[in-house]
């Protein structure tokens, strides 16, 4: 399969490429750093990059202390919540953050609170191509969200890393993106117009 882009209607998603979720970060993906050397180059084939952003207050909802499943993470202004020194962010022209809500979870970028597909789809975009971390949680929940947003969705499943915390999370999730009608290809597959 070849997917042929159209820098007029294809944007790239790279979903929180953030230190926390990197190896050494408190919410590490295994491997997640992988993602970096496929998304860098393929970042310069689109017009519109787009990243998202965790972004939580000290005291969020999702954190162990207010009886949410994650360990603190992503605080606003902290390192850890910082962009890792390997993305390449000269090609990022839009950054969305999310789960500011200090009693809200929010694992997609793509919601009434951001309202992305409508401002993608203003600008003419049709076809989002996903990358990031983590597969299980916030690209999973990005990528429903722009289906149901009314966008044409690519998963890029090598430039996406899973955390895993219980067995299978990542077919899993491969599987339902797949049913909700999302096409998972290699970042091989796309090519220049
Ligand atoms: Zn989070």
């Amino acid at each position: 399969m070849s997917v042929k882009i159209n820098p007029e209607k294809d944007a790239l998603f790279i979903t929180d490429p953030q230190n926390c979720f990197l190896p050494g970060g408190v919410l590490a993906t295994p491997k997640g750093d992988e993602i970096f050397k496929v998304l860098n180059p393929l970042a310069k084939k689109f017009k519109l990059v787009v990243a998202s952003q965790d972004w939580h207050p000290p005291n969020h909802i999702s954190f162990k202390d207010r009886g949410g499943p994650w360990p603190p993470h992503c605080i606003q202004g902290k390192e850890d919540a910082e962009f890792s020194p390997k993305l390449d962010q000269s090609n990022i022209s839009l950054v969305v953050r999310k789960a500011f809500n200090p009693d809200e979870e929010e694992y997609t970028a793509f919601d009434e609170h951001t309202r992305l597909s409508n401002m993608l789809k203003a600008r003419g975009i049709e076809r989002v191509f996903f990358g990031g971390i983590a597969t299980d949680y916030c690209v999973h929940d990005s990528v429903i969200g722009a289906l149901k947003g009314g966008l044409d969705v690519y998963v890029l499943t090598d430039a996406i890393k899973a955390i895993n915390a219980k067995p299978g999370d990542e077919e899993r999730a491969l599987e339902d993106m797949k049913e909700h009608g999302a096409k998972l290809i290699m970042s091989k597959d796309i090519v220049e117009k």
